[in-house]
C-alpha cells in the first residue's frame, strides 16, 4: 500500500489551504473528497444550475434537524420551508466544496471578533490568538484567491499590511441605487471584497458580470473558487486528488492515526489509505460526525466539546419591491455592504454586536419555481422577481453548548457512516440581532424607493462553524492553537469547525487564512 506524507480529508477552503502549503513544500499529499468534479459550461447558467437543484446538493448522508423551527417565521416562510423539507439538511459535496457555488464574498474577521462579546452568552469561547497572528495569512489567502476589493471604505475594517490583489468592477446601476440610499441615511457603504477574476489573471476568462453567481458554479471559471484557483495548480505540482471517496473512519493505534477507511462512492468498494499526518477538513457538520464515528472524542481531554457549540449565523434577506425593473438579466449587483451596525445599534444596545448587511442577487427564477406552488411561482417569476432586489443580513449568533452535531440511533448510511443529527436553537438575542439588522436593511431599501419589503429567513447551515473549536483550555476546546487535535499526535482539523466564534462576516477567508497558517506550521515542525 502507498504511504503518503499527509492525507487531507475534504477539498474545500480548509483542505485547499493546507494542501497549498504541504504540496509546495514537496510533500506527497493525498486529498480524499467525497464529491465529484463540477463540469463547467453553458449549463451552469441554466436555472437548474443553482446548487439546491444540482446533484452536488445531497442528502445521501442526511442530518436530521431537531429543534430548529424559528417561531417568528412568517406564514410564507413556513410554507417555503415545508416545501423544501428543511428538517433534513443536505450538504454540498464536490471537488472544491461549496466554494464552487459560493458568493465569493471574502471578508476578514474584525479585531474585536477575536474577543467574543460577553453579551453573546456564556460560551467560554476563547481564541488562542488575536487578529495580529492571522493578518499575514489573511494577505496570503487574499493573494491565493485573488480577491478584488477596495481598502479604506469599511468603517470596521481591521489593519492590513498588503493591498488587495485586484480592484473591484465598477458599480452597477442597482448597486449605485443602494449605495446612494445608504449615503443619504448617513451610513458608510463600502465595496464587498470578492474572489472573482476581473481580468488581472491572464490565463482565465474575466468575469462577465452575470446574475447567476451566488449558488451557481461559474460557467467560464471566472469565480476564484478552490477547485479553479487552488487545486488546479496543485494537481499540476503533484497533489493526488481522489474524488468520489467517502471517508468513514479514522483508524487509531495508541495516540496516532494510522489509516483512514473509506468507501468508493460509485462502486461501493471499501478502501484504506495510510499516511504520516492526517488533516480533517470535511466541514463543520461532517468533521465532528467523522471524529465521533471514529471514537476520537474519547482520546481528547476536551472530547465533550466535539460536535458542540455549533454556530451558523442568524441570516435573513430583506427584499424590496420596486416600481421599475431593478434586476436586469445580466447585471451583477452583489457589490455593496454596510457595517455601520456591526458593533451594535443604539436602538437595541442590549443585544451587543450585531453583524453585517450585504447586497445580494434576487433569487433565480428556477429557485422561485422550486419553492412556491406552480401558479404563484409563474406570477412571481414574471412580474415580481425583475422588480426585486435584496439585502442579506448576517447576525453573529451565540456559540451554545447545547447546539450540536451528534450521533443518533438508527441505520448507518449507504457508505457506513453512522446516523447523525443536528440540534440547534437560536437564542432570543440571536433572533433580536437578526431582526434589528432587518429593520435597518428595510430602511435602506425604502430610501432607495422600494414600495414594499418582505423578509425571508434563511434556515440553511451554509455558514456552519465551531463544532471542533480551538482554545487555550484543554478541558473546553478540542484543538490547540495550531489546530492539533489534543490526545492524538498526528491529527489536525482545519475547516470551519475550528472557529471559537463566528463574527458577523462570511467564514471562508478566515478558514483559508487559518489553514495556510496551520499548513505552514506543520511543514516547519516536521
Ligand atoms: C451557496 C453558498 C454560498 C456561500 N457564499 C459564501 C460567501 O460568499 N463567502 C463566504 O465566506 N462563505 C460563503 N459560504 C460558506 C462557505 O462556503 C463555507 O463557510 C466554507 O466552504 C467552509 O469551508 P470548510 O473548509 O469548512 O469546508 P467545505 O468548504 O464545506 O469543504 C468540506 C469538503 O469536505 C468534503 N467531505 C465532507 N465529508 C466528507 C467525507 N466523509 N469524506 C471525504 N470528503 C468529505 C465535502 O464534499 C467538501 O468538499 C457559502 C456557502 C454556500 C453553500
Ligand atoms: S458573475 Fe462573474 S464570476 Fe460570477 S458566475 Fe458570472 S461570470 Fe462567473
Amino acid at each position: 500500500m502507498d504511504r503518503y506524507d499527509a492525507i487531507i480529508i475534504g477539498s474545500g477552503f480548509g483542505g485547499g489551504g493546507v494542501a497549498h502549503q504541504l504540496v509546495r513544500a514537496g510533500w506527497r499529499v493525498l486529498m480524499l473528497e467525497r464529491g465529484e468534479r463540477v463540469e463547467r459550461g453553458d449549463h451552469n447558467w441554466e436555472p437548474d444550475g443553482s446548487l439546491d437543484l444540482t446533484p452536488f446538493y445531497s442528502k445521501e448522508t442526511p442530518y436530521c434537524v431537531a429543534e430548529q423551527i424559528d417561531k417568528t417565521a412568517s406564514k410564507l416562510d413556513k410554507l417555503m420551508t415545508r416545501r423544501t423539507g428543511a428538517t433534513t439538511v443536505a450538504s454540498c459535496y464536490c471537488v472544491g466544496g461549496p466554494s464552487v457555488f459560493y458568493g465569493a464574498v471574502s471578508l476578514r474577521l474584525r479585531e474585536t471578533d477575536f474577543h467574543p462579546d460577553p453579551v453573546h452568552g456564556d460560551s467560554e469561547a476563547d481564541w488562542p490568538f488575536g487578529y495580529d497572528t492571522l493578518e499575514s495569512h489573511y494577505c496570503a489567502a487574499e493573494a491565493l484567491l485573488d480577491v478584488a476589493g477596495e481598502a479604506g471604505g469599511d468603517p470596521t475594517e481591521p489593519p492590513r499590511s498588503a493591498a488587495y490583489p485586484q480592484s473591484p468592477a465598477p458599480l452597477s446601476a442597482t448597486s449605485q441605487m443602494i449605495s446612494g440610499a445608504a449615503d443619504r441615511l448617513g451610513l458608510r457603504p463600502f465595496r464587498l471584497p470578492l474572489a472573482i477574476n476581473y481580468g488581472a489573471a491572464e490565463d482565465r476568462d474575466a468575469c462577465v458580470g452575470c446574475t447567476t453567481c451566488d449558488t451557481f458554479a461559474c460557467a467560464i471559471g471566472a469565480k476564484n473558487d478552490v477547485a479553479t484557483r487552488v487545486l488546479a495548480p496543485l494537481l499540476a505540482r503533484g497533489l493526488e486528488l481522489r474524488p468520489n471517496t467517502v471517508v468513514t473512519r479514522l483508524v487509531v493505534d495508541g495516540d496516532r492515526v494510522v489509516a483512514v477507511e473509506a468507501t468508493d462512492r460509485q462502486s461501493g468498494e471499501p478502501l484504506r489509505f495510510e499516511a504520516t499526518h492526517f488533516v480533517v477538513s470535511a466541514g463543520a457538520l461532517a468533521t465532528p460526525h467523522l471524529l465521533l464515528a471514529s471514537g476520537l472524542d474519547q482520546l481528547n481531554p476536551g472530547g465533550d466539546v466535539v460536535g458542540r457549540y455549533l454556530t451558523r449565523h442568524c441570516n435573513a434577506i430583506a427584499f424590496g419591491l420596486f416600481r421599475r425593473p431593478v434586476n436586469p438579466a445580466r447585471e451583477f449587483h452583489k457589490q455593496v455592504a454596510l457595517h455601520d451596525y456591526y458593533h451594535g445599534d443604539e436602538r437595541v444596545a442590549s443585544l451587543g454586536k450585531l453583524g453585517g448587511i450585504q447586497q445580494l442577487h434576487s433569487p433565480p427564477v428556477g429557485l422561485v419555481h422550486q419553492h412556491l406552488p406552480p401558479g404563484l411561482a409563474h406570477l412571481v417569476g414574471a412580474l415580481i422577481v425583475p422588480r426585486m432586489t435584496g439585502l442579506l443580513v448576517m447576525a453573529e449568533d451565540e456559540p451554545r453548548y447545547d447546539n450540536r452535531v451528534m450521533l443518533r440511533k438508527g441505520a448507518a448510511d449507504e457508505f457506513g457512516l453512522p446516523a447523525a443529527e443536528i440540534r440547534h436553537v437560536y437564542t432570543e438575542r440571536d433572533l433580536g440581532a437578526r431582526d434589528a439588522l432587518l429593520v435597518r436593511a428595510r430602511e435602506v431599501l425604502t430610501e432607495a424607493g422600494a414600495l414594499w419589503c418582505y423578509s425571508h429567513y434563511i434556515h440553511t447551515f451554509s455558514h456552519a462553524a465551531g463544532t471542533v473549536r480551538m482554545g487555550s483550555d484543554p478541558s473546553k476546546s478540542a484543538l490547540d492553537e495550531y489546530c492539533r487535535f489534543r490526545g492524538v499526535q498526528n491529527l489536525r482539523v482545519v475547516d470551519a469547525s475550528i472557529l471559537p466564534s463566528g463574527g458577523g462576516v462570511n467564514p471562508s477567508l478566515t478558514v483559508a487564512a487559518n489553514a495556510l497558517r496551520v499548513g505552514e506550521q506543520l511543514v516547519a515542525q516536521s
